[in-house]
């Protein structure tokens, strides 16, 4: 499948400096890594930290991608990379000691596509006008939603909005979350943002956008609208389209699969149906999105199997053999009574 990327990023409206990166590469005819990355910590320190962990991710997986390799291995390994690679910047620089950056990234393979991310910076899947959001933050607000303390509507007005639970260069290892393989149709788009577009655009309005044929009017049309709100944050977007956009996209209806866009329509009474039951949905959704069978590669073996256990073998064949034995015996008491 041909894979197409478009991305931009924008300084927004209000702040004095862009802290905000992204990068894309190649890896063979049909394979392509992108990255967006969202800095923190002081003048220059938030930009140099999100440029330095783009620049280390792309080297890593352009580096060690053989196409052979479990991605999301690679995947781990290149956001450890850049993990130590900001800390070590941070540790050993005057003034950059609070440093730090969000990032997520897409490593699409034919039409298998893994995502990793740390932080809140987001990776939706566009398909035919469904508009799935397929990471979860790693902020406060996002837990204290999960524990059901806060609604997903009151999330970008709580006061530790925006505060993150996890993010690369500040400590000594870093878990991202990692998923995949989605496996892509033709005409899908994966689009990785920063917050500076979903704290200032909604998702559905998002979505409406992504419905446009041409990828770059696309990007500028969605920087444009989160300026147009405020722009209070940088702005980033970038866009991967696998294969050919479909001619009939202007007619989809659109609907978002994230917990925070349903409760904010529904909030808003842009939603006939109960929030409650839609998040349901959504999340069952997801999941389904997100956590398909994993590889069928020969090579690799997934980590999170469970450890072979001789003893409860033997234990399911002695069944099996009891099991067969008793119904040739009864067969034989039939057969004899008979
Ligand atoms: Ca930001």
């Amino acid at each position: 499948m041909r894979l197409q990327v478009v991305g931009k990023t924008d300084i927004g409206s209000v702040r004095e400096e862009n802290q905000d990166a992204l990068g894309e590469v190649r890896l063979d005819e049909e394979s392509a890594f992108l990255v967006v990355a969202d800095g923190m910590g002081g003048y220059a320190g938030g930009s140099l930290a999100a440029r330095l962990a783009v620049e280390t991710l792309l080297e890593y997986v352009k580096s060690s991608w053989t196409g052979k390799k479990d991605p999301r291995s690679l995947l781990r390994e290149a956001v450890a990379e850049a993990n130590a690679r900001v800390r070590e910047r941070a540790m050993h620089t005057e003034g950059l000691a609070d440093m730090g950056t969000t990032c997520v990234c897409a490593l699409v393979s034919g039409s298998r596509c893994y995502l990793a991310h740390v932080g809140d910076s987001r990776a939706y899947l566009f398909r035919r006008g469904l508009f799935t959001l397929l990471t979860e933050d790693h902020t406060v607000i996002q837990q204290l939603i999960n524990q059901g303390k806060v609604k997903p509507q009151e999330a970008s007005y709580h006061p530790s909005a925006g505060i993150l639970m996890r993010c690369l260069g500040q400590l000594e290892s870093v878990e991202p979350d990692v998923s995949g393989p989605i496996e892509l149709q033709e005409g899908d788009r994966l689009l990785l943002c920063s917050d500076g577009l979903t704290g200032m655009v909604y998702e559905d309005e998002i979505a409406e956008v992504l419905k446009g044929r041409d990828m770059a009017q696309v990007v500028e049309e969605l920087v444009r609208m989160a300026n147009e709100a405020g722009g209070f944050d940088n702005i980033t977007v970038q866009i991967l389209q696998a294969g050919t956009f479909p001619e009939d996209a202007a007619t989809w209806p659109v609907i978002v699969d994230s917990p925070e866009g349903i409760a904010l329509m529904a909030a808003e009474g842009r939603l006939p149906k109960d929030p409650e039951e839609l998040g349901h949905l959504r999340h069952t959704r997801v999941l389904e999105v997100v956590r398909e069978p994993a590889v069928e590669s020969e090579e690799t073996v997934p980590a999170d199997l469970p450890e072979w256990d001789p003893g409860r073998e033997r234990f399911y064949k002695l069944l099996v053999t009891a099991a067969v034995a008793a119904l040739l015996a009864g067969g034989l008491v039939y057969f004899l009574v008979r």
